[in-house]
């Protein structure tokens, strides 16, 4: 039978109804999380393969919504991109990171780094380099401890300017990972000409491993290039030891995964860390 194209056309609107408006209800909710302490920071070690100490955490963002729970960031970060609200909130994950920061060396961990994620969309802000500065400047931080994450696109909308924020926070000492390294637009020259001190292995190679030999042609092709640039590598998404070996045996500097540790809140850190200071 013919499909009647009022019926569809009837069915598609009332979607894309749904859809705008669960995006504005989501959008409304999520402007008084930002207001209302209902955005937390969780915390996921990242282990030096050498040394077998905490490096570092990554900073991970949680909604706990007052109907809905615990909310993960694949769900909301799209919105909050869409509708600018990024801005404000990644610049709240920065000033919360920088208090752990400081919370963590007055607990005895002082070396930890904190590793920040960074949107496509927060340089956009014409005011992002500035903003950043007057976050770490009141928080009074070791700026060598924090670390931003980006993916590579999200320099694609302006390089120049993007280019230009990235060396103006790397002389107040923040240094700069690619995250997802090997999934989008791997640049050679991005390596080479930005203040990168660090690359990430996208998750998805290395859960790949041992089911497909391309992902360990890729992984060693990505720490061969980063090393021989004085880069170093953190693999995600490492879950089982086999993983672990492998990333091991090519030499790979850190290692971030549930095998090790999965993303807690800060009183569970806190825990973690002193646990492996007493082993
Ligand atoms: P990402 O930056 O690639 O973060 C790593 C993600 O991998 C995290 O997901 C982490 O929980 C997950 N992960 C870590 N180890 C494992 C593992 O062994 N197995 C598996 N299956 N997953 C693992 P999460 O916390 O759900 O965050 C998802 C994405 O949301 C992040 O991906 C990042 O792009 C974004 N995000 C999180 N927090 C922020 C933030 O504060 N600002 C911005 N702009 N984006 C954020
Ligand atoms: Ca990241
Ligand atoms: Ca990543
Ligand atoms: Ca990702």
């Amino acid at each position: 039978a013919k499909r009647d194209p009022g019926t569809s056309y009837r069915f598609y609107d009332r979607q894309l109804h749904i859809s705008a408006g669960y995006q504005l209800r989501l959008e409304g909710d999520l402007r008084n999380a930002l207001r209302g302490r209902e955005l937390e920071l969780y915390y996921q070690p990242r282990i030096d393969l050498a040394s077998n100490e905490v490096r570092g955490v990554e900073c991970l963002l949680r909604w706990n919504h007052p109907k809905r729970g615990l909310v993960g960031p694949d769900e909301f970060i799209p919105v909050a991109e869409r509708s600018g609200l990024i801005v404000p909130i990644g610049y709240w994950v920065i000033e919360q990171a920088c208090k752990r920061l400081k919370e963590a060396a007055e607990l005895g961990f002082p070396g930890l780094v904190f590793a920040v994620n960074l949107s496509f969309r927060q340089f956009h802000d014409r005011k992002m380099t500035e903003t950043i500065f007057r976050i770490i400047f009141n928080a009074n931080v070791d700026t060598s401890l924090l670390e931003l994450e980006l993916t590579e696109s999200a320099m694609m909308h302006d390089p120049e300017y993007a280019q230009r924020c990235l060396r103006e926070l790397n002389q107040l000492g923040i240094s700069f990972a690619l995250d997802d390294f090997g999934t989008g637009f791997s640049s050679l020259s991005n390596l080479q000409h930005l203040p990168i001190s660090l690359v990430k292995i996208d998750k998805s190679f290395v859960q790949d491993l041992g089911q497909s030999a391309d992902a360990e042609h890729i992984i060693r092709a990505i720490i061969s290039l980063a090393h021989s640039l004085q880069i170093s590598v953190v693999a995600e998404g490492v879950e089982t030891e086999g993983q672990l070996e492998f990333l091991r045996q090519q030499h790979c500097d850190e290692i971030q995964g549930y095998y090790y540790a999965r993303p807690m809140p800060w009183a569970d850190l806190v825990q973690f860390l002193n646990e492996r200071d007493q082993s």
